[in-house]
C-alpha cells in the first residue's frame, strides 16, 4: 500500500466493522484488506471495440483479419508484407501479444515471451453485491462483478491445450479449485451457478515486468507488451509507445522495461 500510495494511488488498511460495512460480501474469516478506492474495472467485450471505434475517429485504418507475415527495415524505414496489402512506414510498433517474439525476431532481438493458457468462470446474473475488484492475497482469486450481474471468478488459473487444435481449453480440475477459493472468501458463492468459462492465453516475460521500447537493432521499431494484465495496462502502455513513435519523453523511467535487458550481460 505505501507503494501505491508513494505512485499518487491512496489506499488503505481496512479491519474490523470498516471492513465488514465495506464489504459484507466478504467471509468473517477475511479480516483485513488493502482498499484502493480509485481501483476500477473495464468489460474487454464493450471496451476494446470502443477503443478501436475512437482509433478510426482518429484516423486509423484498421485491417481486420489480416496477418503481418515480415517485417524488414527499409531505407527510411520499414515494409511490413502483410496476408493483404504491403505497406511502407517510416515507424513501427510491435503490440502482437504472444506474436510480437516472432516479428521482432526478424529485426534482430529475441523476446522471451511466454505463453500461458489461462481460464475465468463466469456465473448467472445476480443482484448487485460486489462493488469492488477483489484480488485475495491468499490464494489465486479475483473477483469481480459485471454491470450485468455476471460474477467473473478468476485469479490466472491453467487451462488446458487441446492436443489436436493447439488451442486452450477450460480445465475442470482448475475450475473446481478456483471455485473452492472463491467460496473460502464468500461462502454464498457456493449456491451461484457458473453458466460458461473460457480459456485464453496468458503472456508473459521472465522477470514479469513489461517490455516496452525501441528495437536496437532497428531504430524506428517499437514493441510493447504487459504481462497477464494488458487490458489494465493498454491505455498507458497505448500514451508510452505513441510518446515514444512520436520523439517525445514519455515522462517515465523505461530502462526496467527495455527489450535488451534479457541478451544483456551481468557485469563481471
Ligand atoms: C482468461 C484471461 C483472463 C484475463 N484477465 C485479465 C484481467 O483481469 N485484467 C487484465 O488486465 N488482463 C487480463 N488478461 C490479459 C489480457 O487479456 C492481455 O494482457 C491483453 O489482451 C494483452 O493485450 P495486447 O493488445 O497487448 O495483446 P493481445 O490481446 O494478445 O492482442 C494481440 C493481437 O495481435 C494479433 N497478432 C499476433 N500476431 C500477429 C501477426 N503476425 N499479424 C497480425 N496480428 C497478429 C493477435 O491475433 C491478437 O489479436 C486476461 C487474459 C486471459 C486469457
Amino acid at each position: 500500500m505505501s507503494l501505491e500510495a508513494a505512485h499518487g494511488f491512496p489506499a488503505e488498511l481496512v479491519t474490523g466493522s470498516a471492513l465488514r460495512s465495506l464489504a459484507p460480501y466478504l467471509s468473517p474469516a477475511v479480516i483485513a484488506a488493502g482498499y484502493c478506492p480509485s481501483e476500477g474495472k473495464a468489460n474487454p467485450l464493450p471496451a476494446a471495440p470502443a477503443f478501436a471505434r475512437a482509433a478510426r475517429q482518429h484516423g486509423a485504418t484498421l485491417l481486420l483479419g489480416t496477418r503481418v507475415l515480415t517485417v524488414s527495415p527499409r531505407a527510411g524505414g520499414f515494409e511490413v508484407v502483410t496476408s493483404g496489402p504491403v505497406i511502407q512506414c517510416a515507424k513501427v510498433v510491435l503490440a502482437a501479444g504472444g506474436g510480437i517474439g516472432a516479428l521482432a525476431a526478424q529485426l534482430g532481438i529475441t523476446l522471451p515471451i511466454s505463453d500461458e493458457p489461462v481460464q475465468v468462470h463466469a456465473t448467472e446474473p445476480m443482484e448487485p453485491v460486489i462493488p469492488h475488484l477483489v484480488y485475495y492475497a491468499g490464494g489465486r482469486l479475483t473477483l469481480k462483478q459485471a454491470r450485468s450481474g455476471t460474477l467473473l471468478i478468476g485469479g490466472g488459473w491453467p487451462a488446458s491445450v487441446d492436443a489436436s487444435t493447439g488451442h486452450p481449453t477450460v480445465s475442470t480440475a482448475s475450475m473446481r479449485q478456483n471455485l473452492r477459493i472463491a467460496a473460502q472468501v464468500a461462502p454464498w458463492i457456493a449456491s451461484v451457478r457458473v453458466i460458461r468459462a473460457w480459456a485464453g492465453i496468458g503472456n508473459a516475460t521472465p522477470d514479469l515486468r513489461p517490455l516496452i521500447g525501441e528495437i536496437p537493432a532497428a531504430p524506428g521499431a517499437f514493441a510493447g507488451m504487459f504481462p497477464h494484465m494488458g487490458l489494465t495496462a493498454g491505455p498507458l502502455m497505448g500514451q508510452v509507445l505513441t510518446a515514444l513513435v512520436e520523439g517525445r519523453d514519455p515522462g517515465r523511467e523505461l530502462r526496467p522495461f527495455a527489450l535488451d535487458r534479457f541478451s544483456l550481460t551481468p557485469p563481471g
